[in-house]
């Protein structure tokens, strides 16, 4: 009895003598996994830089596919708007439209874009305007990047011509046929470099749904994926008037747009004034009271639209009409002082 009683107390000092033994183990690995889990490599990004659309278009790309495939995709996507959205190029659609004194009948994707534009140009009641062609190029400005570009100010009688000329109003879009009243001209710089992000995002995603990255058209970035899979992207705002990179703000984001307009972009100096490209609708001028705006939006072509017409309409009535709009935004005025509307806090946080 008593010796039974002595062996199954050995055993079971035997069997707990095991189990530490067992947990040690499971420590140990449960370490050494937990070293693996922090040091693991993160996805690498592939990144490249081209010129399309007048401006600098950097894409990065992380995928478990062919990041490089996704970039060239993305790439040549920008190449195909920017020829075929181009105001300057004489073979382009909105050319042939410009050009034509009669009704014009156009494919589905030049009439989503024009209909959108419309749409915009409504809903920021005209301050976005994508019929200001006779304007913008009586300033010169689609042609500024130009090496024989002389810059001049136009005459008041010249600007009050072109401003007859100009309006979204005259621009009638039905069952794809385009007609432009009053001989005025499209221009959709505001908001092509908007429509190639999304067009590039949708590409990336068609390519690999689980690739991430963002694309940068000249600060308007659209979000393809979260840093690494689950991060954000900081994003840098930049200072209006200072060196390039230098920023007056920084925001988080894991998806969405976020565009940039500014007096910087395109501009000229004529005794010591700045003449830049974003005209007021109503005046014909450059505007004075604005020089950046920043607009964060789901969609970057809403946001570019949003960010044109923020500078048009100045920092109070924006602040008001982009959250209703679905916007939130950032604006510079002349005495460079930023103003938010109050949604903007959110973004600058992580959550
Ligand atoms: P963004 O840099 O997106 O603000 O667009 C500026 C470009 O939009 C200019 O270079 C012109 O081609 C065009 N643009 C200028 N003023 C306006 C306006 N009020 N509404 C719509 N497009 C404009
Ligand atoms: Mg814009």
């Amino acid at each position: 009895m008593l010796e039974m009683s002595n062996g199954s107390q050995h055993q079971t000092m035997k069997l707990s003598k095991n189990s530490w033994i067992l947990i040690l183990i499971f420590i140990i690995l449960l370490l050494f996994f937990s070293i693996l889990f922090f040091f693991r490599s993160k996805p690498e990004y592939v990144s490249k830089v081209d010129i399309a659309l007048g401006t600098t278009v950097k894409v990065v790309v992380s995928s478990d596919k062919d990041p490089g495939l996704i970039i060239e995709a993305i790439l040549r996507e920008f190449h195909r708007i920017d020829r075929k959205f181009s105001v300057t190029d004489p073979k382009s659609v909105i050319s042939q439209i410009n050009k034509s004194e009669n009704p014009v009948e156009v494919d589905e994707e030049t009439a989503f874009v024009i209909e959108r534009s419309i749409a915009l140009a409504r809903a920021t009641e005209g301050a976005f305007d994508p019929a200001l062609g006779n304007l913008i190029t009586l300033w010169g400005f689609d042609r500024i990047n130009d090496s024989a570009f002389k810059p001049t100010i136009p005459s008041d009688s010249q600007i009050e011509e072109a401003l007859e000329k100009s309006g979204y109003e005259n621009i009638l879009l039905e069952n794809d046929v385009v007609i432009l009243n009053n001989s005025v001209k499209l221009d959709l710089g505001g908001i092509v470099k908007g429509y190639a992000i999304d067009r590039g995002l949708s590409i990336a995603k068609e390519m690999d749904p689980e690739a991430t990255g963002y694309i940068d058209a000249g600060r308007d970035i659209g979000i393809i994926g979260p840093k690494f899979g689950g991060e954000y992207w900081a994003i840098a705002v930049q200072d209006p008037r200072g060196d390039s990179g230098e920023y007056i703000d920084l925001v988080y984001l894991k998806k969405g747009a976020i565009v940039t307009s500014g007096d910087y972009e395109r501009f000229f100096m004529m005794d010591g004034v700045r003449y830049h490209h974003i005209l007021n609708p109503k005046t014909g001028y450059p505007i004075r009271e604005t020089i950046s705006t920043t607009v964060i939006s789901p969609d970057a072509m809403d946001a570019d639209a949003f960010s044109t017409a923020a500078f048009v309409l100045g920092s109070e009535f924006s602040a008001v009409l982009l959250p209703v709009l679905g916007g939130q935004g950032l604006f510079v005025d002349a005495q460079n002082k930023a103003t938010y509307t109050e949604g903007w806090s959110f973004f600058k946080e992580k959550h």
